[in-house]
């Protein structure tokens, strides 16, 4: 029978959103959590993916963001800091929102699924605050 499972990590991260109205273009952080669901069938263990091996595949996607500044690489202002002063960065493409933070991990993710082919479904839920997530899904086809 078709199941999900479910694991979720934490990691603490700086960012800001340097083209926002609002509070968001100041520089702050969240205690970012990431829920990683995946659907599929399970082996003949019982099991859609050990725990374990879904802690290997995911664990060094969020160690590279802990502690980091999460930079959006148009952010000129952010980018001169840095190079002057160098950091724990990762630099992306876009803003970095946790609409964006969530399509990384899970493309991500879903390209490290590899040999685990019996998954068809991958969730990744970002919350960056205990009420608010955002959060994508990629589907086998
Ligand atoms: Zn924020």
């Amino acid at each position: 029978m078709r199941t999900r499972i479910s694991k979720q990590f934490r990691w603490e991260m700086g960012h800001r959103l340097a083209h926002h109205a609002g509070l968001c273009k100041n520089i702050h952080g969240h205690s970012y959590e990431a829920h990683v669901i995946l659907a599929g069938e399970p082996d003949d263990q019982g099991m859609v993916m050990d725990y374990f091996d879904m802690k290997t595949l995911v664990q060094p996607l969020i160690d590279e963001l802990d502690h980091c500044f999460l930079c959006d690489r148009s952010d000129d202002v952010m980018v001169d800091f840095f190079t002057d002063h160098p950091m724990k960065v990762v630099y992306i493409d876009v803003p970095t929102t946790a609409e964006n933070i969530a399509h990384m991990l899970a493309d991500a993710i879903w390209a490290r699924l590899g040999e685990h082919t019996a998954i068809d479904e991958l969730t990744v839920r970002v919350y960056e605050t205990e009420k608010t997530y955002a959060e994508v899904t990629n589907k086998r086809r």
